[in-house]
């Protein structure tokens, strides 16, 4: 191969806009459940589930680890009989949100974001007929609403450890779902997902779904479960997590105190978590192509063509879409990365 065109040197120039953080802790986590020679849901699942519990205050038994995200929503909106009922949900969200519908039989209800935010707002949720709400909170900024006992899934997949008013994201809805894909605040090696609910009946109910085999009481029932090998993972994720969102914060403020526009949320009662650092700009395809050519990869992080619906019923939607780039920000990033960056974006 030519000179430069290695593998080591393509490495060494490339930044991806993301990446997973892991270490000799998750390898060495791997190696003890493959030499065990028990791979599949365990022990080691149970023992992440509780340490999730842990996490967030819950009693042990809240939480049931799952196989995605999606799958997490999918039982969610199971659990809360979703089927031809009306549920409501943001345009502007990744796919995952309108495929777990369509698998449940619920009845797509789409609202618009707010103007300038990525999220949905308490008031056009309320002003929106529906039997059950899917909140995401997007890019980690937490949405603040009252539950009125109305069933609120909250999509906390981007929102790991986030807080409204020193409460954690996920217990303040019905249910509360997270994904462990390899590019969310933390893994279980590569794919994974978890429901919590603080009531356990709900958190029961997932966990029956999922056991599916060796049941013959003609229950609906699937495989939506988690390996030994993924929660081992996970679990060394999990410890990590804190240090994990702090060197994001960290990395967020560099990019701001750098006079970097970058899409946030102030609020004295809530505290993001940094699961994106994304730039306001008029004009996102100079700002990913002047990047590119510095070997640094940033995308649009919703594209016009990913919203749930047209132009003309979700506005704000389409603007921000039209409006935001996303810049690498995960807890590997170096120094000298971060440098390249802010020198690539600043002398424009
Ligand atoms: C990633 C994501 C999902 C889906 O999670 P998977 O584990 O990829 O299935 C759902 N909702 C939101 C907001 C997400 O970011």
């Amino acid at each position: 191969m030519g000179k430069g065109n290695r593998l080591e040197d393509f490495q060494n120039i490339m930044i991806p806009h993301n990446r997973p953080t892991l270490g000799i802790e998750e390898e060495t986590a791997s190696l003890r459940v493959l030499r065990k020679g028990w791979l599949s849901q365990g022990e080691e699942v149970e023992k992440f589930e509780n340490e999730f519990c842990d996490y967030f205050g819950l009693p042990h038994g809240h939480a049931v680890a799952l196989s995605s995200g999606t799958a997490s929503l999918f039982l969610a909106l199971k659990i809360l009989n979703a089927e031809n009922k009306k549920i409501l949900f943001p345009s502007y969200v990744c796919s995952a949100l309108r495929h777990a519908v369509s698998m449940a039989n619920g009845k797509e209800e789409l609202i618009d974001i707010s103007k300038n935010s990525p999220n949905i707002s308490m008031n056009d949720i309320e002003k929106n007929p529906h039997d059950i709400s899917i909140i995401p909170h997007m890019y980690g900024f937490p949405i603040k609403f009252q539950n009125n006992s109305n069933l609120i899934i909250e999509d906390c997949c981007q929102a790991l450890g986030a807080k409204i008013n020193d409460n954690m994201v996920g217990l303040n809805g019905t249910v509360g779902i997270f994904s462990f894909y390899a590019t969310k605040l933390m893994t279980s090696g590569g794919q994974g997902g978890m429901l919590i609910s603080k009531n356990k009946e709900y958190a029961d109910a997932a966990r029956d779904y999922r056991e599916f085999d060796l049941r013959n009481d003609n229950k609906k029932r699937f495989n939506f479960q988690m390996t030994d090998l993924q929660a081992a993972i996970g679990r060394e994720q999990l410890k990590k997590l804190p240090i994990f969102l702090k060197k994001r914060n960290e990395i967020f403020n560099v990019y701001k105190r750098a006079g970097l526009d970058m899409l946030d949320v102030i609020d004295n009662d809530i505290e993001p978590v940094r699961y994106r650092a994304i730039i306001k700009t008029h004009n996102p395809l100079k700002i990913i192509k002047s990047l590119d050519s510095a070997g640094v990869k940033s995308i649009i992080p919703t594209e016009d063509w990913e919203i749930l619906g047209p132009k003309s019923l979700f506005p704000n939607s389409f603007q921000l879409s039209k409006e935001t780039v996303s810049i690498p920000l995960y807890p590997s990033l170096t120094n000298e990365e971060i440098d390249l960056i802010l020198s690539t974006l600043i002398k424009k």
